[in-house]
């Protein structure tokens, strides 16, 4: 049976209602990777990660996942580069409100965006404020990233710098995810981000775009990037994202 909201009906969708369904929403956008990775890759991470998980999970809490949203906002700086659609913040902030609020107003009420482009953060936490205000509903916004922070730091090869857009982290998982998309001929380490500071990243907001130039349009190392790091980030996604919406699912308010 398909996991996929867009293929049910709507006597379906009311029956996914009435069980209480959880909603996962993937959200990514499309910019530019580099040399060697697709405009797509924050949007593929997005989906690929929320439908594995709604797979894993489905046999215990019944779950849909959303159409991916493949179109956002990203700093002008990258589309210097072919291939970044930008919309503005407060379009994607809207975007987003009303695709929650649809989904809210037909009966929905456990909702988890999974999230894989960085720039959004602020404007995805803005939306889920102004989504609990209105509806006292309390969506739950995640990162693929951050859920295997922990797990990527021990293995990772390329270290601080190494993945902030386009590096190992994400070279890695398209590797595991999307292999056939991805050109290790054309990866470089000349725009590793080898900036230090005692604030940034931790105490401070600092855009990596205005810290240090890219010849390449990406900050970090992929040619340490494997498949097999990959297929480690997933496996550490994928346990934390189980263990999360079990909490989440069972003891929100909502
Ligand atoms: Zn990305």
């Amino acid at each position: 049976m398909s996991i996929l909201f867009a293929d049910k009906s709507w006597p379906e969708l009311k029956e996914a209602i009435e069980k209480n369904t959880l909603i996962i929403l993937p959200v990514g956008q499309t910019e530019e990777h580099g040399m060697h990775l697709p405009v797509k890759t924050d949007a593929i991470i997005a989906e690929e990660v929320t439908k594995r998980v709604a797979e894993k999970i489905k046999k215990e809490i019944p779950v849909l996942v959303m159409p991916t949203i493949w179109q956002g906002y990203s700093m002008k700086k990258v589309a210097e580069w072919p291939g970044t659609i930008r919309l503005k913040p407060e379009t994607f902030m809207e975007m987003v409100f009303d695709i929650l609020s649809s989904l809210i107003e037909m009966g929905f009420k456990k909702i988890i965006l999974i999230s894989a482009h960085g720039n959004h953060t602020g404007m995805l936490r803005i939306v889920v404020r102004k989504i609990a205000d209105e509806y006292k509903i309390f969506t739950a916004l995640t990162y693929p990233s951050v859920m295997a922070k922990e797990e990527f730091a021990k293995i990772s090869k390329a270290g601080p710098g190494g993945s902030t857009h386009g590096g190992e982290y994400e070279t890695s998982l398209m590797l595991y995810l999307r292999p056939e998309l991805v050109n290790m001929k054309k990866v470089t380490s000349e725009d590793k981000l080898v900036y230090r500071s005692q604030f940034y990243p931790n105490k401070v907001f600092w855009s990596t775009w205005g810290i240090q130039k890219t010849k390449t349009g990406i900050y970090g190392d992929p040619t340490v990037a494997t498949k097999e790091t990959g297929k480690k980030i997933m496996e550490a996604i994928l346990k934390n994202y189980t263990e999360f919406i079990k909490e989440f699912y069972y003891r929100g308010d909502n």
